[in-house]
């Protein structure tokens, strides 16, 4: 079997991949190893970036219907007394223009969103329940059971996740970075008009509640390597009362929690793979970087990998420049991009690692100064939409450890459009070619 693109892995990746490439009349085979739906959690907060390539795609409307839209980010510090003692928020409407807010989808409905408009291409051929066991220079290698499928490809791209069989073809190994801290993560049903994001938090103690639409909410706890297992053998009533002291306003909610069996374990890792391509082969999304999930990065990392490798593999195909060397502007534009957004989830991350008080007075008054100073809260959004990158400097810093006063003036819109990535950002291969 013959193909223009080969794509190993139908999670969000792979398949925002295969959109892109089949819209612009490219040919592909995409194999995913499930049947069905993947039986663990996985993201469902969409970042702004990750809408507007929807959009791009013809899909974002569709998604939108399935989405719960999230403009601000609650953040409550708790008293030892479990009173609020400070509430600060992260709000995305400081982005200028329509991609000023974030989307909880769930992670199976985005996925056949994306898939079922790919195939509706008659150039997708989509294999489920037949993973990709081998690659070569030439071909891959499919199997379901005793059944071999031989696939034959201009490009060989790995979308597998965290453990990808192109990766190791690839030559590539990663090392994973381990944190002090597990989550557990369950959804359950939410008040209708609790729609917002919220993190409640005490100098000891996190649960992040983020609403999903149909009235439910995703939660993740954080707890110590090793309690899940003790937690388990405590009825589930001590699981409400771990979520209903820190969230009264889920009393009678999270009790639809009746088994332990619903809660899963969450153990995050981190990693970046050294590179992203070798030949005519190239891995996006987790196959190429795993990030913390206190960031809600991982599906929009993917998402924006494929947006470039896409586009830049029909332009490939379509422009004459195929010569797999060419690759190297997809690693280009994403490597720096990606490295970025892991370091500022690692951040996050050990903002609610240490469970002692000094740092939770520090995490406080560094949100508190963020809300105060313009500067700091739109590069902060900014960073985390994926709509841009704006780094903080040294000055910033000072802003937010207090030692400098907060800057007052707004800033213009027009500042803020400007530090948007332009298309000539995303593509910049287009200008050399003349495309
Ligand atoms: C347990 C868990 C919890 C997470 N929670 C969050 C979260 O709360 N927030 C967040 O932002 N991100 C979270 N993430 C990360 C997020 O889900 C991923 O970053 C995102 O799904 C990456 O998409 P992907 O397409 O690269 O990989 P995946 O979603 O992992 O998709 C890979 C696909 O490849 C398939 N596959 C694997 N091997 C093969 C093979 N050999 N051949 C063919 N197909 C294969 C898999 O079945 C899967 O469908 C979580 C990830 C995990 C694993």
């Amino acid at each position: 079997m013959r193909t223009e693109v080969f794509i190993s892995g139908g999670g969000v990746g792979g398949l925002t991949l295969a959109l892109k490439l089949v819209n612009r009349g490219i040919d592909v085979i995409l194999a995913e190893k499930l049947t069905g739906e993947t039986p663990v959690y996985k993201g469902e907060l969409l970042q702004p970036k990750s809408m507007q390539i929807f959009d791009r795609l013809g899909i974002g409307e569709e998604i939108r219907s399935h989405a719960n839209s999230i403009r601000i980010l609650d953040l409550l510090e708790l008293s030892d007394s479990l009173q609020v003692e400070k509430r600060s928020y992260m709000d995305y409407s400081i982005l200028p223009g329509r991609y000023n807010s974030a989307y909880m989808v769930r992670h199976e409905k985005l996925k056949s969103i994306i898939r079922e408009a790919a195939m509706a291409h008659p150039n997708f051929r989509y294999f489920s329940g037949m993973p990709c066991k081998e690659l070569t220079e030439t071909k891959a290698v499919l199997q379901r059971g005793k059944e071999k499928l031989t696939v034959e490809a201009d490009y060989f791209f790995g979308a597998e996740g965290r453990a990808s069989v192109t990766r190791k073809a690839m030559g590539i190994t990663v090392k994973p970075t381990e944190y002090n801290h597990h989550f557990l993560t369950v959804t359950f049903p939410r008040r209708p008009d609790f729609t917002e994001g919220r993190i409640i938090s005490t100098y000891n103690r996190f649960l992040g509640l983020f609403p999903l639409p149909g009235n439910e909410v995703r939660s993740v706890y954080l707890i110590s390597p090793g309690a899940y297992k003790e937690l388990k053998e405590q009825p589930v009533q001590y699981f409400h009362k771990m979520y209903t002291d820190l969230a009264p306003s889920v009393d009678g909610y999270v009790q639809h929690i009746t088994d332990w069996k619903k809660i899963q374990l969450m153990i995050p890792i981190s990693y970046h793979s050294p590179k992203y391509i070798a030949g005519n082969k190239a891995i996006l999304g987790d196959a190429a970087h795993a990030v913390h999930p206190m960031a809600g990065e991982g599906m929009n990392m993917a998402i924006q990998d494929a947006d470039i490798l896409g586009e830049l593999t029909a332009d490939m195909l379509e422009s004459g420049e195929k010569d797999p060397v060419n690759l190297q502007w997809y690693e280009r534009v994403r490597y720096g991009r990606a490295s970025y957004t892991l370091r500022l989830s690692h951040l996050s991350a050990l903002a609610y690692s240490f469970p002692y008080r000094p740092v939770s007075y520090i995490r406080r008054r560094t949100f508190e100064r963020m809300e105060e100073d313009q500067i700091l809260h739109f590069k902060q959004m900014l960073n985390t939409s994926g709509m841009g990158i704006w780094k903080e400097n040294t000055r910033d810093r000072l802003v937010q450890s207090g030692l400098l006063p907060r800057r007052r003036p707004t800033l213009p819109e027009e500042l803020k459009k400007q530090k948007l990535f332009r298309k000539a950002d995303d593509y910049p291969w287009k200008a050399e070619w003349n495309l």
